[in-house]
């Protein structure tokens, strides 16, 4: 009987592969069509419609418009049992001189997102094959969500403040309207360009952070003529900056502290004196109580500034992405399949204490859900940066696909036996309520008035 099982798995799993590597050119173009026009979050407009497009052509109609540019396609298996979700990342990030960077927004695949859709795409396939339907139990959802890199701070507050998002990073704001309510575990693979790993690395966890929308607020005046009649806000937020950096020698390595930003208006008029500079920061720690800790002190800096220089300062405090934590029943049934496919020397397994110092918001999803975000060393260059490519496709998309679909497999076979197990075991750190009301909760507005 078991023996029977087991024959069957392989046999469905090699329909899956087949299924995938028979579209490999097809989802590798359509990743190569998506970098060609790389959108910035929550603009996804373009990137949304090819991969929806892709999704129903697997036969995964997917419900379009949720968190304004995300998606989410759903296949039903014959039996009963939990829904797995497959998430592919939509945004580009900004890298201005990027061979792929957009003339007009700076935006560019920077970060190999447009990898994780084709690899999304892939696993629709190869889970739509007829094989698949009549052996497992449960669901498989294939979402794509909007917004990860947490930039343009200002645009997404704008359009919070327009009722048309609540929180402010994709998968954020999909859990917040419930869009993973009926999701019971997720995965997903980024690209990474690290040389000393070897093809899949899985576990490690990531930074949280918070986000500071900084607005130093001065006086207008004639910059030659009556310079004694205004306050100048970008002296007011230069200060800031020099009262932050003072602060680093009191940063605890073990927390991984990183606290940085960038200035999006500095003034407007060189022969005015700057009445107005908007500031975007970030400041990261490997958990919570750490970044609050730091995010406090980054806080006074700023109203240190403006006090030198008697300006006024807004400051919104935005709720950034929770720590990673990788489940390790699921990541254990991911890795066997990539050595079962791609040999013993194809993985790297960190500790789960690795942290390369960034952050994602699959870190907030892995709070209330098990959830798995290894990385495909198939990129080169530096993240973010102008010379961060995908130097491998195959590996990025169709390695990826066919890792996540077999894992899907393993899941729920035997009527979801492992998926159930993962699922009954799991500790989310909270539920999905909690997690909104918290983010609700640690969202603040910090007015001073100088002068
Ligand atoms: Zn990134
Ligand atoms: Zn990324």
């Amino acid at each position: 009987m078991s023996t029977a099982r087991e024959l069957n798995r392989i046999e469905v799993k090699a329909a899956v592969r087949r299924a995938i590597e028979g579209s490999a050119d097809e989802i590798i173009r359509l990743a190569r069509d998506i970098y060609e026009h790389p959108e910035p979050g929550f603009t996804e407009e373009r990137t949304a419609k090819v991969v929806a497009k892709a999704l129903a052509k697997a036969g995964v109609t997917p419900e379009t418009g949720i968190a304004i540019t995300g998606m989410k396609g759903l296949r039903t298996f014959n039996g009963q049992g939990p829904t797995v979700a497959v998430i592919g990342e939509l945004d580009a990030v900004k890298a201005p001189g990027h061979p792929s960077a957009d003339m007009t927004t700076g935006a560019a695949h920077a970060c190999g997102h447009h990898s994780q859709l084709g690899a999304l795409i892939g696993t629709a396939i190869g889970l739509g094959v007829p094989e698949v339907a009549s052996t497992l139990s449960g669901r498989a959802a294939f979402i794509a969500t909007p917004a990860e890199e947490f930039i343009d701070v200002e645009m997404r507050w704008g359009l919070r403040e327009a009722g048309r998002l609540g929180l402010l990073s994709g998968k954020q704001e999909m859990i917040r309207l419930g869009a993973f309510d009926d999701i019971d575990m997720a995965m997903m693979v980024h690209t990474s360009s690290s040389k000393s790993q070897r093809r899949f690395i899985v576990g490690g966890t990531s930074n949280a952070h918070v986000v500071h929308y900084v607005r130093f607020l001065g006086k207008a005046a004639h910059a030659g003529g009556a310079p004694h009649q205004g306050v100048n806000a970008l002296q007011a937020a230069m200060l800031a900056l020099s009262a932050i950096n003072t602060q680093r020698e009191t940063f605890e390595a073990e927390n991984q502290t990183r606290v940085h930003g960038i200035i999006t208006r500095g003034g407007v008029a060189t022969n005015a004196v700057p009445a107005e500079v908007v500031y975007e920061g970030r400041v990261r720690g490997r958990t919570m109580t750490a970044v609050d800790k730091i995010a406090a002190q980054v806080e006074d800096c700023y109203r240190a500034g403006a006090l030198a220089m008697g300006a006024s300062l807004e400051i919104v405090s935005i709720p950034g992405y929770l720590p990673l934590d990788n489940n390790k029943d699921f990541a254990s049934v991911f890795s066997k399949n990539v050595v079962t496919e791609f040999g013993e020397d194809a993985l790297t397994t960190q500790a789960d204490t690795v942290n390369a110092g960034g952050s994602t918001d699959m870190g907030d999803l892995s709070q209330i859900m098990p959830a798995l975000h290894p990385y495909v060393a198939a990129a080169e260059g530096t993240g973010h940066g102008i010379d961060y490519v995908i130097a491998d496709y195959r590996r990025a998309v169709v390695d990826s696909a066919i890792s996540m679909a077999l894992t899907v497999v393993d899941l729920l076979s035997d009527n979801a036996a492992e998926a159930r197990m993962i699922i009954d075991s799991n500790k989310p750190s909270m539920t999905r309520a909690e997690y909104v009301q918290s983010q609700a909760d640690r969202l603040r507005k910090i007015e001073y008035r100088g002068g």
